[in-house]
C-alpha cells in the first residue's frame, strides 16, 4: 500500500530520492514468513521506514542530496539503520533534503524538488522536507529526519506532522554523514505522539561506535507515552512571541496552550535573555563545524572528481601560455595537479548554500578571528544553556511557536539566505543547548496551513515531550 502510494503521488511531491521496491518487499515477505512460523520478530515488525539520505545504508547510494555524493555507496550502514533492521522495519526509501542539510526549505538540494503535500505551490520546510512530506502524504508511517538547528521540527511543523529532536547523544550518530557535529542529532517523525515514541525507542541507546552517545539506560517511552502528566507548568518565553511571529501562528499556539490548561496545566511566564542571540551563535558554530567536516570531501577519497584530463589539459595550457611570455615567476606558483583537482572537484561538487558556510567557517575559524567569533559564540552557547536551566527549575515544558511563520511559497526565500536563517528563530537554541525539543500539530491557518507548538524539556526527559504531545492529541 505504501509503494502504491508513492507511486501515485510523489511525482508531484518529491519526498523519496530513491526508493528500494525490490528490497522492501523482499524485507516485509521475510518478517511475514517469520511471524507465521511463529518466530518472535522485532517491535517495528513489517513497518515501511523512510531513511533521510544522509543516513549511510551499505550498498545503497546515500547522497546528501549533494552532486559531491550522487554516487556514493557507503560501505557500512548507520547505527540507527542497523537498529532498525534489527527491529524488523522495512526500509522503503531514502528521503530528500537540503544539500547536506543545511537550509530550511528542501530548496537547496541538488538532485530533486520536493514539495508540501498541503499545498504544491509551497516548501515543505526543511532540511528533512522529504522525510516530512512522505508522511504527510501519506507514504509511510516513520520517517528519520535529523535536525542540527530545526530540521525535525520545522519541516514536521510545515507538513503538519510530528517531529522529536532528542537530547544530544540519546541516539547514535554513527553513520550520520555530518554537518555540525556538536549539534546534530537524528531523531523520528510520524504522525502520532504513540507512533513517534515507537520509533525513538527503537532507535535510542548508547553505541561505543560514537564517543558523544550517551551511556544512560533508554526509557520504555511506549509504556509511559499514554500516562497524562500531573500538575504541568508550562513557561512560556517572552522573547518568543515578539517582533517577526506571525500573528496565525501565535494564535494557533495561545489556542494549545489553553488547552493545557483547561486539563489542569499552569502557565508560568519566563524569559530566556540570551535566546535573541541564538541565531548569530547557531550561524558562527555551525558554519565552523561543517567548514571542518566537509574538507574531508577532497575527491581523493570520498566524493565527486572532476574530469582529470580535461583539468590538465588547461594546466598545460596554462603553462604554454606562461612560458610563451616569458613569465617563469608566475609558472613557479601555479597550483599542482593534486590543488586543482580538490579546488575543481569541491567548485562543481558543491552547491551554492554549502559553499557560503564553508566560506563562513573558514573565516570565523580564522586565525585573529578565531578569538572574536567562534570563541565568543561558544561562551554565548554557554550563556543559552544557562538560561534553560534556571528556566527549568520553575517549568517542566517551555512552549511557543516551531517556527514563525507557516509553510512559504516555493523560490520566495531562496534569494535571501538571511530571511531564510530566521526561520529557525525558535529551534535552534534547544541544538545550542543540547536538550529534547518536538513539535506537534497544534492548528490551521486560515488558508488551511498546519501549525506546530513546540515544546521543550531538559535533557534526556523526552518522555515527558511525548507525554505532553499525547495528551494534546
Ligand atoms: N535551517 C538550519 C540550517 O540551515 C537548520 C538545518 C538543520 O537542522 N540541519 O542550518
Amino acid at each position: 500500500a505504501c509503494l502504491e502510494q508513492i507511486r501515485k503521488h510523489d511525482g508531484e511531491v518529491g519526498a523519496f530520492l530513491k526508493v528500494m521496491d525490490d528490497k522492501a518487499l523482499a524485507k516485509a515477505e521475510e518478517v511475514d514468513k517469520k511471524r507465521k512460523a511463529g518466530e518472535a520478530v522485532g517491535m517495528l515488525a513489517g513497518v515501511p521506514v523512510a531513511v533521510k539520505d544522509l543516513l549511510c545504508t551499505e550498498g545503497e547510494v546515500t547522497t546528501c542530496a549533494s552532486k559531491m555524493l550522487e554516487n556514493f555507496v557507503p560501505p557500512y550502514s548507520s547505527t540507527v539503520v542497523k537498529k532498525l533492521e534489527q527491529a524488523d522495519a522495512v526500509i522503503i526509501g531514502k528521503t530528500n533534503m537540503d544539500e547536506f542539510a543545511m537550509g530550511g526549505s528542501t530548496e537547496n538540494s541538488a538532485l530533486g524538488k520536493t514539495r508540501n503535500p498541503w499545498n504544491t505551490s509551497l516548501v515543505p520546510g526543511g532540511s528533512s522536507g522529504g522525510a516530512a512530506a512522505c508522511l504527510a502524504a501519506r507514504m509511510v508511517p516513520l520517517s528519520i529526519g535529523t535536525d542540527t538547528g530545526g530540521s525535525i521540527r520545522q519541516p514536521a511543523s510545515f507538513c503538519g506532522v510530528v517531529g522529536l529532536k532528542p537530547t544530544y547523544g540519546r541516539v547514535s550518530r554513527f553513520g550520520l554523514i555530518a554537518f555540525a557535529s556538536s549539534l546534530d542529532q537524528i531523531g523520528p517523525m510520524a504522525r502520532t505522539a504513540e507512533d513517534t515514541a515507537l520509533f525513538l525507542e527503537a532507535m535510542s541507546g548508547y553505541d561505543p561506535n560514537d564517543s558523544t552517545s550517551a551511556n544512560v539506560p533508554c526509557p520504555l517511552f511506549t509504556q509511559t507515552v499514554d500516562k497524562p502528566l500531573e500538575g504541568l507548568r508550562i513557561g512560556l518565553v517572552k522573547e518568543h512571541f515578539g517582533e517577526g511571529l506571525n500573528g496565525e501562528v501565535e494564535k494557533a499556539v495561545r489556542e494549545a496552550v489553553a488547552v493545557y490548561e483547561s486539563m489542569g496545566a499552569k502557565v508560568v511566564d519566563i524569559s530566556l535573555p540570551h535566546n535573541k542571540y541564538g541565531i548569530a551563535t547557531y550561524y558562527i558554530i555551525a558554519p565552523s563545524e561543517a567548514s571542518s567536516n566537509l574538507a574531508r570531501f577532497d575527491s581523493a577519497h570520498y566524493g565527486h572528481r572532476c574530469d582529470e584530463a580535461t583539468m590538465l589539459e588547461e594546466l598545460k595550457a596554462e603553462e604554454d601560455a606562461l612560458r610563451a611570455a616569458g613569465k617563469e615567476a608566475e609558472l613557479k606558483k601555479l597550483d599542482t595537479p593534486l590543488i586543482r583537482m580538490y579546488r575543481k572537484s569541491r567548485a562543481e561538487g558543491f552547491g551554492p548554500e554549502v559553499k557560503r558556510r564553508i566560506m563562513l567557517g573558514t573565516y570565523t575559524l580564522s586565525a585573529g578571528y578565531y578569538e572574536a567569533y567562534y570563541l565568543k559564540a561558544l561562551k554565548v552557547r554557554r550563556l543559552i544553556r544557562e538560561d534553560y536551566d534556571k528556566a527549568f527549575k520553575s517549568v517542566d515544558i517551555i512552549m511557543g511557536p516551531t517556527a514563525p511563520n507557516p509553510a512559504f511559497a516555493a523560490g520566495s526565500k531562496t534569494n535571501d539566505p538571511l530571511a531564510m536563517y530566521l526561520e529557525d528563530l525558535y529551534t535552534v537554541t534547544a541544538n545550542l543547548a543540547g536538550i529534547p525539543a518536538i513539535s506537534v500539530p497544534c492548528g490551521m491557518t486560515s488558508e488551511g496551513l498546519p501549525v506546530g507548538v513546540h515544546m521543550q524539556a531538559p535533557a534526556l526527559e523526552e518522555d515527558r515531550l511525548l507525554r505532553a504531545a499525547y495528551m494534546f492529541q
